[in-house]
């Protein structure tokens, strides 16, 4: 496995796997792997000649008041991950943007409630930076779990928009052995905010499991079972939308994210007619 922290070397890299036509498979992440990220990658591996992961903390996605320099990092365990799951290429950019950068990437709609609502200007860093490293990766194919499903939706959409020529997969949402979504952030959880966490997927399931068509009985039946400090939302929408959708009449995803103490947990599940 290479790693490469520069930019240029990294898309110079890149223009020759195009001109010789390869199959480049791509997993973007923010670092902190853990198996939900390695599991990405063994995915991606079947798919691709080559196989290129980035690590890179983006700013821009960020507001100033959220994680950023505490974010977590741990740049030599993930070398080892990535190569044990049989990534070939690591880019971790120690700077990904040029001094003079002004460019930024706006998928409307699609960004304005959930994730967009709580936070304004995230996925406009997050459209921005992915479009940055497709620039200089030059990937066939990408991958991005379905843990941060208003994320995959919106960038599966920026790709087709723009007519990227990059096909974008998801990528199945990986869970703890007693079903805590997998984060990187959930190590900042304390013992009994994590104790607590674990009804947040229980209440998604009760939602998927209840048998009523009807949108608000099945929020309030996992309602009933959140236990958190401040629910950003909990909602059934459709899955390209991401409407609310009132009634279980197609398939839809129920997507919550919660706050437990100063960090916010993600979910979601998959909802089928009863
Ligand atoms: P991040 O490092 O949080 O930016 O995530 C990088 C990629 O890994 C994104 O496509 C995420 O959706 C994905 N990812 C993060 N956590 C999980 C998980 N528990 N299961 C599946 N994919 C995940």
């Amino acid at each position: 496995m290479d790693v490469i922290r520069s930019v240029d070397t990294m898309h110079a890299l890149a223009l020759g796997w195009r001109a010789r036509g390869k199959k480049v498979g791509f997993v973007p992440t923010m670092g902190y792997l853990h198996r939900g990220h390695t599991t990405l990658i063994e995915l991606m591996r079947q798919r691709c000649e080559i196989l290129v992961v980035s690590i890179y903390v983006n700013p821009l996605q960020f507001a100033p008041t959220e994680d950023l320099s505490r974010y977590p990092r741990d740049p030599e365990g993930d070398a080892r991950k990535c190569q044990a799951a049989g990534c070939d290429v690591l880019f971790m950019p120690d700077n990904l943007y040029p001094p003079d950068f002004r460019t930024t990437v706006d998928v409307s709609g699609l960004t304005s409630r959930w994730e967009g609502a709580a936070r304004p200007t995230h996925f406009q860093g997050v459209a921005t930076v992915v479009c940055r490293l497709f620039g200089l990766v030059q990937p066939t194919v990408a991958m991005f779990g379905e843990k941060d499903f208003q994320q995959f939706t919106v960038l599966k959409s920026m790709a087709r928009d723009l007519a990227m020529g990059i096909e974008i997969v998801p990528g199945p949402l990986v869970r703890d052995h007693d079903g805590l979504a997998l984060s990187s952030r959930n190590v900042y959880l304390s013992a009994d905010e994590r104790a607590r966490a674990l009804t947040l997927h229980r209440a998604l399931y009760a939602i998927r499991d209840h048998a009523s068509p009807d949108a608000e009985v099945r929020k309030a039946a996992g309602r009933s079972i959140l236990q958190c400090d401040g629910l950003d939302y909990l909602e059934i929408v459709d899955p390209e939308t991401l409407e609310a959708a009132p009634v279980i009449d197609r398939p839809l995803r129920a997507i919550a994210t919660a706050r437990y103490g100063r960090t916010r947990l993600l979910d979601n599940v998959a909802v089928l007619p009863a």
